[in-house]
């Protein structure tokens, strides 16, 4: 009979396109793919450690899978297994716990695992973090995420990423190219660039990262591309002028810039000031928006991190008038979670719960207005639209190339077309 495998992804897109890749190996030795709802012969779980939640999400998660299918094999990766792989092996029913080292590895210790079920495997070989997994994501027929990068050289004092992925390193151009083209060669459209630190692209093949998007901009089939997260110092003023210049990659950037308070920036020993932020934000609007467009073309998605230790009211009232004065498109808002191992977890002076709360939702609330004042700056704007294959309640929906979503009644002939609407 054949074997039912289910797999659920915690965390970033990256995970999600290493899932997928896991995925494709399990199809071609002839499982079948299962929802994690559903009893299955194997659970893979890829995890994420970036807050204290996440891994308890992860816990709970193994509990309730082994409860549907006791005699299931549960196959844990990612950067919970990397980082606390003991914590993960005292949950009951877990059977493989790798780190990221073994991700490409799955397939063939779950097969070991079969022919002897009295056998435990766990590896997380911490110093054993060189390699480069090759990934990209496949389950959608609008979209790809390509892996183009792994790991991370730049320890700021809040994550444990560094940790759990090792060092910065990646694959050569000319086989991220080939994935890209094998992507193409699937009907899908769209690819997202997805790394740990993105902008890095490079380091161990010494290659550069605006070299990569040229290569990526020529591959046949693929029409759009976005960058899904880069570091402002590494958005450089070359790329940019190069991606204005009528190319693929469209206007849309998710850029991290965790506070808008030049201490609070020292201290997570980030490598920009708030005003080298604001004129890398400047720099793009410029290269990418006529004058009438100002504020409205570019979709801007930032990152930012409230109660980092030692934020005063003040300093938070800093980040709040900085992210209200540069006016991007959406706010993704993290309360700070100690991580040990990391400088901040530490620190004696932690923010209480409840100010991390209240800072939460008063960004929270910014960011509804600043993403409603957009939407409505781009309404009545004719776009092109990549529509998805999800129906829900008769409706189907896309985004334009300034991820705008837009609905509109569900036609499957539609599904992964571009189309031109008015907003
Ligand atoms: S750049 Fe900083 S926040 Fe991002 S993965 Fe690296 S260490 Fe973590």
């Amino acid at each position: 009979m054949q074997k039912r495998v289910a797999y659920i992804t915690l965390g970033c897109k990256l995970n999600f396109a290493e899932t997928s890749t896991i995925a494709r190996s399990f199809s071609a030795a002839g499982y079948q793919t299962v929802s994690q709802r559903q009893q299955a012969d194997v659970y893979v779980i890829n995890t994420c450690s970036v807050t204290e939640h996440a891994d308890k999400k992860c816990r709970n998660l193994i509990r309730r899978l082994h409860k549907i299918s006791p005699e299931a094999i549960v196959a844990v990766t990612g950067c919970y297994a990397q980082l606390k792989p003991q914590e993960i092996l005292s949950v009951e029913g877990v059977d493989i716990v790798v780190g990221a080292e073994y991700k490409g590895d799955l397939l063939h210790l779950v097969q070991e695992l079969e022919k002897d079920r009295s056998k435990c495997v766990y590896s997380c070989e911490r110093n054993a973090i060189e390699s480069v997994f090759p990934a990209y994501s496949s389950g959608e027929r609008t979209r790809s995420f390509l892996k183009v990068q792994d790991g991370c050289d730049y320890f700021c004092s809040y994550c444990t990423v560094p940790i759990a992925r090792g060092r910065s390193r990646n694959v050569p151009i000319s086989t991220l190219v080939s994935q890209a083209k094998e992507i193409a060669a699937a009907g899908i459209k769209e690819i997202v660039l997805t790394g740990v630190n993105t902008g890095d692209f490079g380091k161990t093949t010494g290659e550069s990262f605006l070299d990569l998007l040229k290569a990526l901009n020529d591959v046949e089939g693929i029409e759009r591309f976005r960058i899904s997260s880069i570091e402002p110092n590494l958005l450089t003023p070359q790329t940019v002028e190069w991606i204005a210049s009528g190319t693929k990659f469209l206007p849309h950037f998710h850029i991290p810039v965790q506070s808008g308070c030049d201490k609070t920036l020292k201290e997570m020993h980030r490598r920009y000031d708030t005003s080298a932020f604001a004129e890398k934000i400047a720099l793009i609007r410029a290269a990418m928006e006529s004058p009438e467009e100002r504020f409205t073309k570019v979709f801007f998605g930032i990152d930012v991190i409230v109660g980092f230790p030692g934020e005063t009211d003040e300093d938070f009232e800093q980040t709040y008038r900085f992210l209200s004065e540069l006016r991007p498109a959406f706010l993704h808002i993290f309360p700070y979670s100690r991580r040990i191992g990391t400088l901040a977890a530490d620190r004696k002076d932690q923010v209480q719960e409840s100010v991390k709360s209240e800072r939460e939702s008063r960004l929270q609330a910014l960011c509804e207005k600043l993403h409603t004042e957009f939407l409505a700056a781009n309404a009545g704007r004719s776009a092109k639209v990549l529509f998805e294959s999800t129906e829900k309640g008769g409706m189907m929906s896309g985004y334009t190339e300034n991820y705008v979503k837009v609905p509109r009644k569900f036609d499957k002939s539609l599904i992964g077309q571009i189309v031109e609407v008015t907003i």
